[in-house]
């Protein structure tokens, strides 16, 4: 699973986009859209009018989008691709064993909620 991030260059909303995708160490690919046309197409076909474009895809599907500067979707985002490569749990968000998985897994420090 990755984030693909389409932007343009000039736009602050995509920076803080790429910028907390990295801080959270999300699998990202960022397209230009003014240099990349292929990603303009794809941008347009969501409907949004919005920079950037994400889009959350998983074995090539979009499993999740939304326009513009989004923290808590970035970091929902950033939970869901963190469980799905999680090994701690298989990608189920529980494990009875001690937490050893990335830290944005549901399965991790959630002793309150597993009680
Ligand atoms: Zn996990």
């Amino acid at each position: 699973m990755k984030l693909l991030i389409l932007g343009n260059p000039r736009c602050v909303q995509c920076d803080a986009t790429v910028r907390k995708a990295e801080k959270l160490g999300i699998p990202h690919e960022y397209r230009d859209v003014t240099a990349d046309p292929a990603a303009m197409t794809m941008a347009k076909e969501t409907g949004f009018r919005q920079a950037p474009v994400c889009i959350v895809v998983k074995d090539g599907a979009p499993v999740d989008r939304w326009a513009g500067f989004n923290p808590a979707r970035i970091e929902a985002a950033a939970r869901r691709i963190a469980q799905a490569q999680c090994e701690a749990c298989g990608g189920s968000g529980v494990t009875d064993q001690s937490a050893t998985g990335p830290d944005l897994c549901p399965c991790v420090g959630r002793d309150d909620a597993r009680g």
